[in-house]
């Protein structure tokens, strides 16, 4: 395999950023693949397929079966919600992340959200455009400066947004239950055991833990009471660790100031969803990891943790189980 082609499925959704990448290896065959392609043409492509890099793909057990020459599955990020795990553990298929590669540019947003909420950039940024000048103390911005954030989830994500917040002079509270309370209070920060109670205190709570089967719902509506009416939500991890329907409600009903949102269930999000007609949320479009820098970065780790395990190197940021 050294000295051959490696045939590698990529998604045809990489920027070019990600492709000018794989063009400059001439160790690889690129296939590209549609996101929502007909099965029968994905398992088409599959069959003489190496490795697969999936954007948010589904891959399951059917997939695997297409594809018998299959050495490795890499997802050109970090969630793996959409990869079955344990199918792929049956087929002794390691699944890779691309680890830190995306973390600064996702952290970046949820920091872009707090912000656009707090300082009411889109809605000042209309006011001007629109010639109303004498609005602008109608309905003053806040500070970060003395407030308090919630970080739930203390992994890559977490911890660089945390930083990020304390710089700001902000307390960042952590909530993250598989991470000791020393290491969170040693880089600086206040662990809480109890998300519930944690809730009440916080001024902004950002998102950044896996969707399992544990993070599913999490944020429910008993959840969204807990927070201050003054308070904003950011979730840039999964659309299913908040209830959408309910966060809808609470937004409505002001029981929280405001949300910034990066993904939803399902995504996309329809064009006339309540969300995308209120006036106190930011939303994007599922773009967390998807700046240039992070294009490249994301497409030259994937590819080497595809490498390495057709070479037989031992796998680096491989997922635990596959
Ligand atoms: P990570 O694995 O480094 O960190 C996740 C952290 O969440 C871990 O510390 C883990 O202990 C913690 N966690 C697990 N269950 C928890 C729970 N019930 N409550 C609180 N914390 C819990 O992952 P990461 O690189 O920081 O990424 C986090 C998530 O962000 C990913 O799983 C992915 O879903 C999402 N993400 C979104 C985008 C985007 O474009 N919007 C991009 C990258 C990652």
């Amino acid at each position: 395999m050294r000295n051959n082609k490696m045939k590698l499925l990529l998604p045809s959704t990489m920027a070019r950023a990600g492709w000018d990448v794989v063009k400059a290896r001439v160790d690889i065959e690129a296939i590209p693949f549609e996101f929502n392609m007909p099965t029968p043409t994905f398992h088409a492509l599959l069959r003489d397929a190496h490795g697969v890099a999936l954007g948010l793909t589904p891959f399951a057990e059917a997939e695997l079966r297409a594809a018998p020459n299959l050495r490795v599955v890499a997802r050109v990020g970090v969630g793996y919600d959409t990869v079955d795990v344990a199918a792929l553990t049956r087929h002794n298929i390691p699944l890779m992340v691309t680890g830190t590669a995306n973390s600064p540019s996702v952290a970046e947003q949820a920091l872009f959200f707090m912000l656009a909420l707090a300082k009411r950039g889109a809605r000042l940024h209309a006011m001007v455009r629109e010639g109303r000048w004498a609005d602008r103390l109608k309905e003053l911005p806040v500070d970060l400066f003395g407030k308090t954030v919630l970080v739930v989830g203390f992994g890559r994500i977490g911890k660089r947004i945390s930083k990020a917040c304390l710089a700001l002079g902000m307390t960042v509270l952590v909530y993250d239950p598989y991470v000791a309370a020393k290491a969170v209070t040693a880089a600086g920060f206040v662990p809480v055991g109890e998300l519930d109670a944690a809730l009440t205190h916080a001024d902004f709570v950002t998102i950044h833990c896996p969707k399992n089967s544990e993070t599913m719902g999490m944020f429910n509506a008993a959840r969204l009471a807990r927070m201050k009416s003054s308070a904003y939500l950011v979730n840039i991890s999964r659309g299913g660790v908040v209830d959408q329907d309910a966060l809808v409600e609470a937004l409505r009903e002001r029981r929280i100031a405001g949300a910034g949102l990066d993904v939803f269930t399902p995504e996309p999000l329809s064009p006339g969803h309540p969300l995308t007609t209120l006036d106190n949320v930011v939303l994007t479009p599922h773009v967390g990891a998807g700046t240039l820098d992070a294009f490249r970065t994301k497409m030259r780790f994937a590819l080497g943790n595809i490498q390495r395990v057709v070479q037989g190197d031992p796998p680096l940021e491989r997922v635990p189980g596959a």
